[in-house]
């Protein structure tokens, strides 16, 4: 029986996915797979991305984990594909690859401001609230007010971990160092701007909710928002999510809100319940520009209204709010890979089901893409499955299409990496780094502290 010797690049939840339906998919060949990853830790944006405080989504881990547990996966940990294996060394050793890479940068927003001091970009704020250890240690929390633009689940993720309370994340996983960052913060107000209307929201009811539930934190409206257009009204009739969304918001006006906002700063409190803190949601509001000379000190919008076809046009009304930091939550971007074809544009490998393909259109024999690298940064975690399932399937119908390696003994790519210097670690190691966290984590009565230093993370795997 032939052998299929797969690398898969990438152990977020698309490449663990992808080697898990592969294992268990009907097929006339064996199969045995080595997952690339270049940190030592697994599940990509599911330890790295998803919020500390969303326990029940970082739950999906524990899937995950059984998919690696059941002893066909390699995992090597702390190698980079690009820098400690290559293409060529693919080519070498395996039949194909899949790569699963997805995305863990910002999208650019392009205003005058953007590059001030007070600037940043969501995704490297979320690297460093879950202690991604590539990113820096340190954040400036020193605003008393700030600006989130965007309106999908990471612009909400953004402001509810800059408003909430230090303590009230104590028990989830943060690292230490974001706990004391967070503790010092002088966040008063936290305004977060979509271009588009409330019913036009990229984010799901759910995270919505969960920000009336913070604690000492008031929900701030603007009533002058809400004047649905039929675009609006006939969106609540036919999507029950947008409905609920509507149910959520209703909530809001009919208990604490405000006229509108006044032009340079945080609302007066009068028809707030006094929370030391406020999370204001601003709407049909365009960003043109963040403020400041040295450093951030405000937003400019303006204000838009609907086009009558499904977007927004802005109405020559500009309006500024007193800022000290802007987060620009507008979306994350995938980053090219050596020797693989990249789309600068989309920030993904173009494919075609999956089938990477090159310039021409061509495919590109043996090479494959999964999850965000494939399919842009959009999409629950879920989504990354059914992408898995087309990727598989085209891998699996292509087998003349295989490259032939000329050392495909499981062996030889171990021997090469060591030969390399690569310090890299295995499924082991990760068990060793997981029991270490929760180790660290019980000692102060919480399920796990995450180490983040990588030389850290290696000693932990090393045991
Ligand atoms: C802030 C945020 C919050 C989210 N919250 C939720 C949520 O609450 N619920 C939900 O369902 N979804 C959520 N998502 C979406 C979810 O995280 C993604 O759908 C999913 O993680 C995409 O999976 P992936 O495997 O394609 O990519 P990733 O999860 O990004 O995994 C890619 C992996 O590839 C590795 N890698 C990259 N380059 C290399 C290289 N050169 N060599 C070796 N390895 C490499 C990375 O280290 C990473 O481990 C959130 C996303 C973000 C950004």
């Amino acid at each position: 029986m032939t052998k299929l010797r797969l690398a898969i690049v990438g152990a977020g939840p698309a490449g663990i996915y992808a080697a898990d339906i592969l294992l268990k998919a009907e097929k006339q060949f064996d199969v045995s797979i080595d997952l690339f990853e270049q940190l030592p830790a697994p599940y990509g944006l599911v330890r790295y991305g998803v919020a500390p405080d969303h326990p029940r989504i970082k739950g999906i881990i524990t899937a995950l984990r059984d998919v690696l547990d059941t002893g066909n996966i390699r995992l090597f940990g702390n190698v980079y594909y690009g820098r400690d294996v290559t293409l060529d060394d693919l080519k070498q050793h395996y039949n194909a690859v899949i790569f699963s890479t997805g995305a863990i940068k910002d999208a650019p927003l392009d205003i005058p401001g953007i590059e001030l001091p007070g600037s940043y970009g969501a995704a490297d704020f979320v690297s460093w609230y879950d202690g991604h250890p590539d990113f820096p240690r340190e954040w400036p929390l020193d605003a008393s007010s700030a600006a989130v633009i965007g309106n999908g689940n990471v612009a909400l993720d953004v402001a509810r971990i800059l408003s909430k309370h230090a303590d009230d994340l104590l028990p989830t996983d943060i690292p230490s160092n974001v706990y004391e960052g967070l503790k010092q913060s002088p966040i008063t107000d936290v305004h977060v701007f979509g271009r588009r209307g409330p019913m036009q929201v990229k984010f799901t009811p759910l995270e919505l909710r969960e920000l009336g539930e913070l604690n000492d934190v008031d929900m701030v409206v603007y009533e002058e928002d809400f004047d649905y257009d039929d675009a609006s009204l006939a969106a609540i009739e036919s999507n029950k999510q947008i409905m609920v969304i509507d149910r959520i918001f209703r909530k809001w006006r009919d208990g604490l809100q405000s006229d509108g906002p006044q032009s340079d700063g945080p609302q007066s409190d009068d028809s707030q319940s006094g929370a030391s803190r406020r999370l204001h949601l601003h709407f049909f509001a365009g960003p043109i520009e963040v403020l400041g000379t040295d450093r951030v000190e405000g937003f400019r919008y303006e204000r838009t209204e609907p086009d009558g076809a499904g977007g927004v046009r802005g109405i020559g009304e500009f309006r500024e709010v007193a800022v000290q930091a802007v987060y620009r939550a507008v979306g994350y971007f995938g980053s090219p890979l050596d020797g693989i074809p990249f789309d600068e544009r989309r920030g993904v490998i173009p494919n075609r089901e999956g089938q990477v393909i090159d310039d021409h259109d061509e495919p590109v024999n043996g090479v494959y893409a999964t999850g965000w690298i494939k399919r842009g940064p959009v999409g629950l975690i879920g989504h990354t499955k059914s992408d898995a399932m087309e990727t598989v399937r085209h891998l699996m119908n292509d087998q003349a299409n295989w490259w032939s390696p000329v050392q495909p003994e499981e062996d030889a790519i171990v021997t090469l990496l060591e030969q390399r210097g690569v310090d890299f670690t295995n499924l082991q190691g990760w068990q060793n780094l997981d029991e270490h966290e929760r180790a660290l984590g019980a000692a102060q009565e919480r399920e796990r502290i995450k180490v983040v230093p990588r030389d850290e993370m290696i000693a932990a795997s090393k045991g």
